[in-house]
């Protein structure tokens, strides 16, 4: 069965889309730890970023870089701090999260309830500048 992130990729279930390409896909957090929280998977499922074949884990890397820039250029955040877990999703991907403090990259803090179309603004903010 399809991976969540894949039904997001295949338009299936909607998301606030930053990016794609062939190989690769980023969109927001639906649960963002702070305004632009940004999620970057490689359309290939695999559930561990290590066992990705190196080509698709550099390129991957290279496009997370693409968007962190886009990312701070679009928050003017202090830097973006980058964490791999996938605990909840078993399909790999990067967080890109923009900090301004340590603390900003606590997952225990709570999260953000933004409106759809502020989530939207913030997308198309951060797609832009790609
Ligand atoms: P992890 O697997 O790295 O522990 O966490 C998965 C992340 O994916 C969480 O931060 C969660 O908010 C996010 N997430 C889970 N389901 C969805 C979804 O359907 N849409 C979006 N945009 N994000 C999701």
């Amino acid at each position: 069965m399809a991976t969540i992130f894949t039904r997001i990729i295949n338009g299936e279930i909607p998301c606030y889309k930053v990016y794609e390409d062939e190989k690769y896909f980023a969109f927001l957090d639906i649960n963002p730890l702070k305004k632009g929280h940004t999620l970057v998977i490689p359309k290939v499922e695999d559930d561990y970023i290590f066992n990705l074949d190196d080509e698709t884990y550099a390129g991957l890397c290279l496009v997370a870089k693409k968007i962190a820039k886009a990312l701070k250029e679009s928050t003017k955040c202090q830097r973006v701090g980058v964490t791999v877990m996938g605990m909840e999703v078993p399909h790999v991907h990067i967080h890109l999260v923009p900090m301004d403090k340590e603390k900003d990259m606590l997952f225990s803090n709570p999260k953000l309830e933004l409106s759809a179309d502020e989530m939207k603004s913030i997308a198309e903010d951060i797609a832009k500048r790609i």
